[in-house]
Order: C-alpha cells, then sequence, then structure tokens
C-alpha cells in the first residue's frame, strides 16, 4: 500500500495508541513511528516490543517533522500533551485524536494550534477493558467505525486533511464517518457513557449489599452481571475523564433513562404484564439490528463494544 503519511507521532501510547501504531505498520500507510508518553514505564515498553522507529523524551520532540500527529492520552490530558507539543508542529500537519468525548478536546486542540496546522479530532469505536501498550492489537479497527469531528473550515486544504485522514483510517480497516462535535457527545452518551455509568453502578450496588454475600455475588454471577463486570472494570483514569468532559450530554440522557426506569418500575409495581412484554420486545429488535450491521463482538467486552467508548 502506498504510504499516507510519511512520519507520524503518537502522543500516548497504551491501548489505542499502540493499536494505532501496529495497525498502520501492518497496513503499511505510513513511513517513520515516533512515539511520546508520558509513563517512563511505557516508553520503556514501546522500546522493549519495537514499536516505533523513535521513542522520544518529549512530546515537542516527537511531533517535529511529522505530518501526523495522533493524541492517544485520556480525554482530559490531551489539551496539556498539545500544549507541550504545539510549538514544534509543523505547517501543514494534521493534529487528531481518539478520545472518547470530543467537545472538550476539539476546543483544547483549535485552541492551541499554531497557523496553519489541521486539527481533525476523532474518535474510533473500538476497544477493549484493557490499558496500556501491552494490549494493543493490529486488528483493533477492523470493521469498526471511526468518527471524525472536523471544524466547519470549507478550504480546499482542509477538505484535503478530512479526506487523507479518513484514508488513514480506511487503511487500518476502519469505516469512516463524520459529525459534529456535540452531536458525538449525545450519540455516545447513549450508546457508550450511560451503560458504562449503569455497570459501574450496579457492580457498586452488589458488593454494598448486606443480605448478599460477596461470594455469592461472584459465585451466581450469571450472564448479565457478569458481562456488567467486564464493563465497570474498565480504566478508572479514562471513564472518570470521559464523565466529567461529557457531563452535559451524560447528565442529559439520564435524566431520560431515570424516567423511563420510573415508568418500568411502575409496570411492575402494577403488573403490567403487556406493557412489559412490549418493552422488552421492542429493545430485543435494537439487538438484532446491531448483529444485522455486524457491530457484535465475538470478544468478551463492551466496546467492540470493542469499544463504543
Ligand atoms: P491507556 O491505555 O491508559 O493509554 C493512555 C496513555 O497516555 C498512558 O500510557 C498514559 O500514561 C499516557 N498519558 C497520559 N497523559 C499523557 C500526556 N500528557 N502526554 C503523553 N502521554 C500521556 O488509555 P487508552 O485506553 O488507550 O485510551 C486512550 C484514549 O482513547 C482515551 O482518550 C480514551 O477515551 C480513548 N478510547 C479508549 C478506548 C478503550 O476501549 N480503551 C476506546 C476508544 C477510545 P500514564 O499511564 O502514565 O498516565
Amino acid at each position: 500500500m502506498a504510504k499516507i503519511y510519511e512520519r507520524i507521532a503518537v502522543i500516548g501510547c497504551g491501548l489505542i495508541g499502540s493499536s494505532v501504531v501496529r495497525a498502520a505498520r501492518e497496513a503499511g500507510a505510513v513511513g517513520e513511528i515516533m512515539v511520546f508518553d508520558a509513563s517512563d514505564h511505557v516508553r520503556q515498553r514501546v522500546r522493549d516490543l519495537g514499536l516505533a522507529d523513535h521513542v522520544a523524551d518529549t512530546a515537542a520532540d516527537a511531533v517535529k517533522g511529522c505530518d501526523l500527529v495522533l493524541f492517544g492520552t485520556p480525554v482530559l490530558a490531551v489539551g496539556e500533551a498539545m500544549n507541550a507539543a504545539a510549538s514544534a508542529l509543523e505547517p501543514g500537519a494534521t493534529v487528531t485524536d481518539v478520545g472518547s468525548a470530543k467537545g472538550v478536546i476539539a476546543e483544547a486542540l483549535n485552541g492551541a494550534a499554531p497557523k496553519g496546522v489541521f486539527v481533525i479530532p476523532g474518535h474510533p469505536i473500538a476497544g477493549t477493558e484493557h490499558s496500556g501498550p501491552d494490549a494493543g492489537l493490529a486488528e483493533m479497527f477492523e470493521n469498526r467505525w471511526v468518527i471524525l469531528t472536523p471544524n466547519d473550515d470549507a478550504s480546499p486544504d482542509y477538505q484535503a486533511a478530512v479526506e487523507r485522514l479518513s484514508q488513514f483510517w480506511r487503511a487500518l480497516g476502519a469505516q469512516v464517518d463524520t459529525m459534529d462535535v456535540k452531536h458525538h457527545d449525545l450519540v455516545l452518551a447513549v450508546t457508550s457513557h450511560l451503560p458504562h455509568l449503569i455497570a459501574y453502578n450496579i457492580v457498586g450496588t452488589a458488593a454494598d449489599l448486606e443480605n448478599v454475600t460477596q461470594t455469592e455475588v461472584m459465585k451466581y454471577s450469571a450472564g448479565g452481571f457478569r458481562d456488567f463486570t467486564r464493563i465497570a472494570a474498565s480504566d478508572p483514569t479514562m471513564w472518570r475523564d470521559i464523565f466529567i468532559a461529557n457531563k452535559d450530554a451524560v447528565l442529559e440522557i439520564l435524566g431520560r433513562f431515570t424516567e423511563d426506569l420510573q415508568a418500568l418500575s411502575r409496570a411492575i409495581r402494577w403488573s403490567e404484564a403487556d406493557k412489559l412484554h412490549d418493552i422488552f420486545t421492542r429493545t430485543r429488535e435494537i439487538r438484532r439490528g446491531i448483529i444485522a450491521l455486524g457491530q457484535e463482538s465475538p470478544e468478551p467486552n463492551f466496546g467492540r463494544d470493542r469499544g463504543k467508548h
């Protein structure tokens, strides 16, 4: 395959960053790969695994001469990482990221980008509940969606940069969609953020029950609860950042959810069998729709859900 970028920098090389590195290398989509990570341990692992051509000691060193810079840090660290890199960005370079909430990131990247740099935030809907460079997979993005949230710059140069970044993700096996930042954050609040909140809450509730022992919770954790525990094992830093960064959309969806839960609770209280049956039939259709779209994971994780993060 023809190279899409000559030299890329991945700043923050954990699960998703290292998956980008692996997939880009395997696809032959890039020339050189530079990596910087704030963690000494991660930088050493990236060296040991031979993932990058060069592991830099600072973000600025990593991005020099790169035509693509991708931030793979937790959502609320993207701003700081961009500030550290900004002065070394070359005009004509594209800056993107993989964060699960786009509003705060788009603001931070656009605010710090020097003139002539194309900011195109992005979010691969792919992932697992694991973290770090050892957990990355070259096939992470295959048949997954990547949502780009470009700004409203209609100039041919910016549009060409969006097309080039789309080509890059397609080379990694993904399908690409573009969306307005606010709409992205609302959609993901429903499809990913609220489900994670529910999982964190239900596992917490089970852990706090006084008349059911911890051993019973683990021993009798049939399908439903077991799936929730897997989701609730997702990285605490990542999810702390997502809920803070996307609080408006999450709270809006949580309000709707709470109303629907009250309606369900009422239907149960009054033994409204038909109503319950109707609701459960409708939700079954959504499940079938996901399978029909090929977005069901053979893997035991929510995101693929390989990532609805
Ligand atoms: P991860 O495995 O924890 O990797 C993040 C890495 O970024 C860590 O090594 C972290 O180092 C490093 N880092 C933190 N601050 C930094 C900074 N200022 N400069 C450079 N490196 C920094 O996390 P991940 O799961 O790959 O998630 C990364 C991003 O992808 C998040 O924004 C998340 O929302 C998004 N995402 C995740 C998934 C998923 O399934 N995990 C799916 C889609 C999108 P320390 O450990 O020392 O902090």
